[in-house]
């Protein structure tokens, strides 16, 4: 049996995501520590580590819009130069392993000052994409759910275990 004290412990922490989830619009907005905090201007809650499982793809699409208009870079934001740009910094992190073999490109993630270059250039892959969904009204996570789904009916599971290549049409 749940002692009282992790009970309400979950309770908490399940009201936290529910108020983060209806702040996804709002990046100016944070919980932190079970307040709602408003962040100052010019300071993103990036600062602040979210980690993934507590962090929507709404919010981040949020904090990287609300970068770039206040510094009235939309301009600069076609979706001709934003695919350029995820194309470019995706070369950047494979910048990290050229030159070194399969197995060994594995051990850069176990070194930290190479794992936070590594991170950063990621980083910057990702952020392209989320401004490119921002600015082509593209949903993600839709994109994403459908695109499993085709590859899912492209690479059958008893036709695809363990091997890298295409299937076979039949
Ligand atoms: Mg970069």
């Amino acid at each position: 049996m749940r002692s009282r004290r992790i009970e309400y412990f979950i309770a908490a922490r399940l009201s936290i995501l529910r108020i983060r989830r209806a702040l996804s619009n709002r990046p100016d907005l944070h919980v932190r520590r079970g307040q709602l905090e408003l962040i100052p201007h010019g300071i993103l809650p990036m600062s602040l580590g979210m980690p993934d499982d507590s962090q929507t793809i709404g919010e981040l699409k949020a904090l990287i819009d609300s970068f770039a208009q206040e510094r009235e870079w939309e301009p600069f934001h076609s979706l001709k130069n934003l695919s350029m740009s995820i194309s470019i910094e995706s070369a950047e992190l494979m910048e990290h392993f050229q030159w070194i073999e399969g197995k060994e490109s594995d051990s850069v993630a176990q070194d930290d000052a190479k794992r936070t270059q590594v991170e950063e250039e990621l980083a910057d892959v990702i952020i392209y994409a989320l401004q490119f969904a921002n600015r082509s009204g593209i949903d993600l996570s839709s994109a994403i759910r459908r695109k499993v789904e085709i590859n899912a009916r492209k690479y059958p599971v008893e036709k695809s275990r363990g091997r890298s290549t295409k299937p076979e049409r039949s």
